[in-house]
């Protein structure tokens, strides 16, 4: 006779399994589970209610907030542009392995959220209910992770800055130098931007590097990294891609680029591109000599006729 299809053990786990969703059904804390594309998988009662949603597999963590901003639900979002909000907090999600802090809903509701992501890019989300804890420490904490957030954070455009890329970077690189990872970076710029800001003027200028982030973000998984070098210049670091995987995502990229129209109606006929210079990261690299290799390729793609990306020879 063949072996039983299911052992004892699955069984115990199937048993565990079911009794753990039962459990998280009928819990008040919010608890909810997204996947890799952080797509809601999961969500029980509590967090449906709160963010008037239904886990249907389609629904997005971005769709989600989206959708919570235009019916009045969900978190307060604090920056007068909930779009920089929303980019900043998906440039966010996920980055580490757990993440914990608090939140304001627009119920009136604090909450304390934790972030637990597998490697995989699966993320389990528990949210308690903070309200009655003393309010002085609350707004101190809160005031202390919005700091830390604004020294991570590109103003205009929501995603992170300089300082925090490089940090990313540094941190992938030395993941890379044991053997434990790989990396590329990609190196942006923007093509003949002077002439959308002498053409259209700097609002019309601001708006084209805002929608290049949006574009970034959209190409980067959760595991990637991205970010405003200063100026119109990007930086992309994909985490374990292989060469090819890396420029399929610049090329997705600099084809979104081109098919976008961020202008108002009267500009509409304004299309912009991008260059991209790619490197992959070697086990004796430091960030200068990553960042080098992967500015001359940039310029060789700007010097190649621009809207391109290069290797780095
Ligand atoms: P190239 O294709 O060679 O990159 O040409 P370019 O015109 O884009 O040249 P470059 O990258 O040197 O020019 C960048 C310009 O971007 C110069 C600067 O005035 C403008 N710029 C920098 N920061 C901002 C900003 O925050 N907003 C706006 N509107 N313009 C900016
Ligand atoms: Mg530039
Ligand atoms: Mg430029």
């Amino acid at each position: 006779m063949d072996a039983a299809p299911f052992s004892q053990a699955d069984a115990e786990q199937t048993l565990l399994a079911r009794q753990l969703l039962a459990l998280h059904q009928a819990s008040p804390q919010l608890l909810a589970l997204f996947d890799d594309q952080d797509v809601l998988r999961f969500a029980n009662e509590a967090f449906c209610q709160t963010f008037d949603v239904r886990p249907d597999g389609q629904t997005r963590w971005l769709d989600m907030m989206r959708r919570n901003l235009a019916s009045g639900r969900g978190n307060v979002m604090s920056a007068a542009d909930a779009e920089a909000w929303l980019a900043g907090a998906a440039s966010r999600r996920g980055k580490q392995p757990f993440r914990a802090f608090e939140a304001d809903l627009i119920d009136g509701r604090w909450i304390w959220m934790t972030e637990t992501t597998q490697p995989d890019g699966w993320m389990f989300c528990s949210a308690s209910d903070i309200t009655a804890l003393k309010i002085d420490g609350r707004t101190l904490r809160q005031e202390r992770d919005r700091a830390l957030r604004a020294a991570q954070t590109d103003a205009m455009t929501g995603i992170s800055n300089r300082a925090h890329v490089l940090q990313q970077m540094q941190e992938q690189l030395s993941r890379v130098q044991i053997g434990a990872g790989q990396m590329a970076v990609a190196l942006l710029d923007l093509d003949h931007f002077k002439r959308i800001n002498d053409s259209l003027g700097h609002a019309a200028g601001d708006a084209v590097i805002c929608d290049f982030a949006r574009q970034l973000q959209a190409c980067s998984r959760r595991v990637d990294a991205c970010g405003r070098m200063g100026g119109e210049e990007f930086a992309l670091l994909l985490v374990d891609v292989s060469a090819e995987q890396a420029q399929a995502v610049i090329e997705r990229l600099l084809e979104r680029t081109r098919q976008a129209a961020p202008l108002a109606p009267e500009q509409a006929a304004m299309r912009y591109t991008a260059s991209a210079g790619l490197t992959l990261a070697r086990s004796g690299d430091t960030i200068a000599e990553l960042c080098h290799r992967a500015d001359e390729a940039l310029y060789q793609a700007k010097a190649a006729g621009r809207d391109r990306w290069m290797w780095a020879g």
